[in-house]
């Protein structure tokens, strides 16, 4: 016999159609979305060899050694900085002094009389795209052997909206570290492109903006230190789904964004204040690189709100690549490019040489491609991939020099001869 409309609901909940938002059809029965969810975490529970839930989400873990040695001082930590990351001296001091007191601030006992709270040292980097933000915050995280996630700010949306909460933030950084709880909550999130939330327009009140505003809102607590609820599996949160509690007050937020043309505010502000002074005042500006006169004030007007912009009590900017710092990094760190690539050739048995030239061409390239230093590896691909291509298994061939000519000649004939260069 066919049931009727009103019979239908969940077989193992006894939901009906009013409470479920999809009741999927068996032979015999329903199921609902939620006991859909239970069942798969029943399953998973399963799968890890019957664990107990507690123990794999790590509140039982014994909790790591403290993520810096007593004796590392900021110095140490910008010399660690220097091996990988060329050039940026302002941004790797502001970061070896921030991560110093950060992790100085979790060794501190608490609880005495006179006990001086002291405040997160949240960071933003602002720079243009491939300058190494990205980079020094993955260093810095493999440096203090702490977990570390990396984040986009343009997934975010408002709670309520498609899209992902803030809180599965968290969740990545769980997820890396295997849900640890212990370790997640000294370790280092980098969200990328925060600039992209900034509110758009002078009037935040005319319309609902969603991606904006409301995700600025959403990461203030979180960037400040809370409890977080944190959906395990990220995504969004959902009633009856088992939620994991992450203390922020420990990690360390470092934020990062190209903030593209702020520096006409730059340029705006400070012609407003040298008004009136006289020409040596003005000039005293270095006008081609005026990001590094970047002030808190400047990302209010540019579209952050102002609570946010105080959770990042540290601003500091990255400079600009030019050809002498691309080509360093091409060759200088220590997994550089070059490095890498001599390495390919030689489990070949072939010696790789590039000649001054040809890196300093490259390098040329790599800047009039406007791609930071991500253009270097594209280029790096166009000029070798022939010879990646032919030589592996030719006994005769036992040395590559790769000269100004071969490079030009590479260039001309691959993919990369499209691209138009920038004026
Ligand atoms: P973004 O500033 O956009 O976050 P990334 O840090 O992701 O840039 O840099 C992109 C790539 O370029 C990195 O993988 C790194 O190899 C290289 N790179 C960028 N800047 C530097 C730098 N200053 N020193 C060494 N490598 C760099």
């Amino acid at each position: 016999m066919r049931k009727s409309q009103q019979d239908v609901r969940c077989s193992f909940c006894m939901r009906d159609p009013s409470e479920a938002l999809i009741l999927i059809a068996g032979l015999h029965g329903h199921i609902c979305e939620l006991c859909v969810e239970q069942a798969n975490e029943l399953v998973e529970e399963e799968l890890l060899g019957g664990e107990d839930e507690d123990e794999f989400y790590g509140r039982e873990r014994a909790s790591a050694p403290p993520p810096l040695p007593t004796d590392i001082r900021p110095r140490d930590i910008k010399a660690h900085l220097d091996r990988y990351v060329i050039g940026q001296h302002e941004a790797k001091k502001a970061l070896a002094v921030a991560v110093y007191n950060h992790y100085k601030r979790l060794g501190q006992e608490t609880g005495g009389e006179d006990d001086v709270e002291i405040e997160k040292s949240n960071l933003l980097f602002v720079g243009r795209t491939g300058t190494g933000k990205t980079l020094l915050a993955k260093t810095i995280a493999r440096f203090l052997n702490v977990p570390f996630a990396i984040v986009d700010a343009t997934v975010f949306t408002q709670a309520g909206y498609v899209g992902e909460d803030v809180e599965s933030i968290l969740a990545r950084l769980l997820q890396v570290c295997d849900f640890d709880v212990a370790a997640a909550e000294r370790g280092i999130v980098y969200i990328d492109e925060i600039d992209k939330i900034a509110r758009k327009g002078d009037n935040p009140s005319i319309t609902r903006d969603v991606s904006g505003e409301g995700v600025q809102q959403g990461l203030l607590k979180m960037l400040e230190g809370t409890p977080v609820n944190v959906p395990p599996h990220g995504g969004r949160k959902h009633p009856e789904q088992k939620l994991i509690t992450v203390d922020t007050t420990d990690i360390l937020f470092i934020c990062g964004g190209a903030f593209a043309d702020i520096e006409k505010t730059i340029g705006k502000r400070i012609n407003q204040q040298v008004i009136g002074f006289n020409h040596a005042e003005k000039s005293r500006y270095d006008r081609a690189n005026l990001l590094q006169y970047i002030q808190h004030q400047d990302l209010k007007a540019y579209g952050l709100i102002p609570e946010l912009v105080g959770r990042l009590p540290i601003l500091t900017y990255l400079e600009p690549l030019d050809v002498a710092t691309l080509r360093a990094i091409l060759t200088k760190p220590k997994n550089a490019l070059l490095k890498q690539y001599r390495r390919l050739f030689e489990l070949e048995g072939i010696r790789l040489t590039l000649t001054e030239e040809a890196e300093q061409l490259i390098a040329e390239r790599a800047l009039a491609y406007r791609l930071g230093a991500r253009g270097l590896r594209s280029l790096c691909e166009a000029v070798l991939a022939e010879a990646m291509y032919d030589l592996p298994g030719d006994a005769s061939v036992r040395e590559l020099v790769v000269d100004r000519d071969y490079v030009e000649r590479r260039l001309g004939e691959g993919p990369l001869s499209q691209l138009r260069l920038a004026a």
